[in-house]
């Protein structure tokens, strides 16, 4: 069944390769468009798409985490002053106007959704992954979260209670997760690397690098 999506196996794909999705071609047109009307310049959409795709992403967010769990002072201003403190480091804008850090404890472990559409923290995390902007994430993860959080790997332990946030156009979270035990005493450049992006929305641990 497997070998159906082997890279060898394409002998209808070609054709079909040529043309760009039906998303992509809109998308295409309608920047052609404004383009001719001198509305946006393409170099800076070229700009804009680098960005997010090159720059930004869930290792800015590791970063901070990673500082968090180093330095108390550092963790207690992400909390309180999560706003001030990303806009201090040049994290603000687009998708980030209010980001509000929950932070995992041993009772609460947090779990972002956006059952709208997909708001999501772009400053710190990039782009949403496929699965986060799905129907049946955005449904299930308020109706079930045990079970989501279950098929994601992570098993909450009946003691502790599962916190849903449900993100909005005003306000994006970001979930400070809890501090693996053999990370302890690893420097802030070694500790990013246990921080990876599901754990920052809640579908996930911190892992040891060679795991994730
Ligand atoms: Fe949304």
């Amino acid at each position: 069944m497997l070998s159906f999506f082997m890279p060898h196996d394409h002998h209808d794909e070609d054709a079909h390769s040529l043309l760009p999705s039906e998303p992509a071609l809109r998308v295409k047109a309608l920047e052609t468009i404004l383009v001719q009307k001198g509305l946006i310049d393409p170099a800076a959409v070229d700009a804009i798409i680098d960005r997010y795709e090159h720059h930004i992403g869930p290792q800015i967010g590791a970063g901070l985490i990673a500082r968090a769990w180093s330095d108390p002072a550092f963790k207690a201003q992400l909390v309180n002053n999560t706003d001030g403190i990303l806009s201090d480091l040049g994290f603000g804008g687009r998708q980030g106007e209010h980001i509000v850090v929950v932070e995992n404890t041993p009772d609460c472990h947090n779990l972002v959704v956006c059952t709208l559409c997909s708001c999501y923290p772009w400053p710190v995390l990039g782009v949403p992954p496929a699965w986060y902007k799905s129907d049946a994430y955005r449904s299930r993860a308020v109706r079930e979260p045990r079970q989501v959080l279950a098929e994601f790997g992570v098993i909450i332990p009946p003691e502790q209670k599962i916190r849903v946030w449900d993100s909005t156009a005003e306000i994006r979270y970001l979930v400070l997760p809890m501090q693996p035990a053999q990370s302890l005493g690893l420097d802030e450049s070694e500790l990013a690397l246990w921080v990876n992006r599901n754990a920052m929305i809640g579908t996930g641990l911190p892992q040891p690098p060679a795991e994730t």
